[in-house]
């Protein structure tokens, strides 16, 4: 896996070890996920683990939520291992962690991090009690621990305070700069509260979602000049299919681009027609188009027009999409450095030998009233033309052959 090191712009943070992964700092941004299952049921935790890790899920994080999942969490890590698998497993606490930590020490000892809310920790009587129980348990375990506000369930003494002072203020503050002030005080000021009581400040990850673009800019923007620990990117309750997608990635792309970021998840509300891995792809997706890591091999195809003289071309796009695909867990270990190639398959002559020439490989399709030849260019020059019934796989011959002879 490259690691765009052209990336120097990355706002310096502290590097936080999460299990095997080192988060912050120039260390690559991470890609994470969580399950949905009941983690009580371990089986189907497990599964879903593994299906994330595959997919390339970097870190998991799970729900921890009763006495039923916080006893299967040992057994959870124990599976794993045996299926050689050390993703790190995150354990997400809120209302009762200091109770499954303190009562469930093996839960405790197995998690790799711990994901605590401020604003689900306890009214003002019991705050510090159980925060101070949580943070003493990461301390004794040599745990990190996120520090994850969201704005959905906010800190209530925190807003109060903060609502006093408006009232107080003779500036018109706005309800919403409110909120995201909120937000960042109670982050920031939980963290200064962990490392009083002596939780190592390379412990420490933040994060502070909102379900609203411009707002997480602005936290995040803030967080970043406020603090140097490793942030946690994600717009929360994002939504359902393509707005979800669609409002996650123009958020992390803004954030990402001003080097803001050290891991980042998307949130999708389940779909029963898509896997659970659909997350870890977007933003897999989301950092290879930045062009900050690669994945896979990226298929740079043209969305066609009235030029296009039949629906050929998109179907090549699908077919070597899919060999791709088909062929990576092996080129992956075979090919070192194949993710990072770019292949392009065009419809026409107007910008196919162009974007072909860009290409490491790219096939220009013909058009209407072109002669029914393709000509394949590799490295900028050209190679051959393709001409017949199998152009196909005479391309992907050509393409085998390349990636036989330059990853190797
Ligand atoms: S390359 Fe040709 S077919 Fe494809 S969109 Fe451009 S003009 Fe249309």
């Amino acid at each position: 896996m490259q690691y765009n090191i052209l990336m120097n712009k990355r706002i310096e943070t502290h590097t936080v070890k999460v299990g095997n992964v080192l988060i912050g700092s120039n260390h690559p941004i991470r890609v994470q996920s969580m399950t949905n299952t009941n983690t009580s049921d371990v089986k189907k935790t497990v599964d879903q683990i593994l299906e994330l890790h595959d997919a390339g899920s970097e870190i998991v994080r799970i729900t921890v939520n009763d006495q039923d999942s916080a006893k299967s969490v040992e057994d959870i890590k124990n599976k794993l291992i045996q299926n050689n698998c050390n993703v790190p497993i995150v354990g997400d606490f809120h209302f009762n962690g200091h109770l499954l930590l303190s009562s469930y020490p093996g839960a405790a000892a197995a998690l790799d991090k711990y994901r605590i809310n401020p604003g689900n920790i306890g009214g003002k009587s019991k705050y510090d009690d159980n925060f101070e129980k949580i943070i003493n348990i990461a301390i004794k375990n040599n745990k990190p621990v996120r520090i994850g506000a969201n704005w959905g369930s906010l800190n209530k003494d925190t807003m109060d305070e903060l609502l006093k002072q408006k009232d107080n203020d003779k500036r018109d503050i706005s309800y919403s700069l409110l909120i995201k002030n909120a937000l960042v005080k109670s982050v920031i000021d939980s963290a200064v509260q962990a490392i009083s009581l002596g939780l190592p400040e390379d412990k420490i990850i933040i994060s502070c979602k909102t379900s609203n673009v411009n707002d997480l800019v602005d936290v995040y923007t803030d967080l970043s000049n406020k603090c140097k620990y490793p942030l946690h990117l994600g717009l929360t309750e994002a939504g359902l299919g393509r707005d979800a997608v669609i409002s996650s990635v123009a958020a992390l792309s803004i954030l990402i681009n001003q080097g803001i970021g050290d891991t980042i998840r998307v949130s999708l509300t389940p779909d029963k027609a898509s896997s659970r891995t659909e997350e870890v792809k977007v933003c897999q997706q989301v950092l290879s188009s930045l062009g900050i890591r690669n994945y896979t091999p990226r298929v740079i195809s043209c969305p066609g027009c009235g030029r296009t003289s039949n629906n050929y071309f998109v179907e090549l796009s699908k077919s070597i999409k899919g060999y791709i695909n088909e062929k990576m867990p092996v080129w992956k270990k075979s090919h070192p450095g194949v993710e990072n190639m770019n292949i392009a398959v065009m419809g026409c002559i107007v910008n196919g030998p162009g974007e072909s020439k860009h290409a490491n490989i790219g096939i220009s399709l013909p058009g209407n009233n072109e002669d029914p030849s393709a000509p394949v260019y590799i490295d900028g020059k050209k190679y051959k033309t393709l001409q017949g019934h199998d152009i196909e796989e005479q391309f992907i011959d050509i393409l085998q052959s390349y990636i036989e002879e330059t990853y190797k």
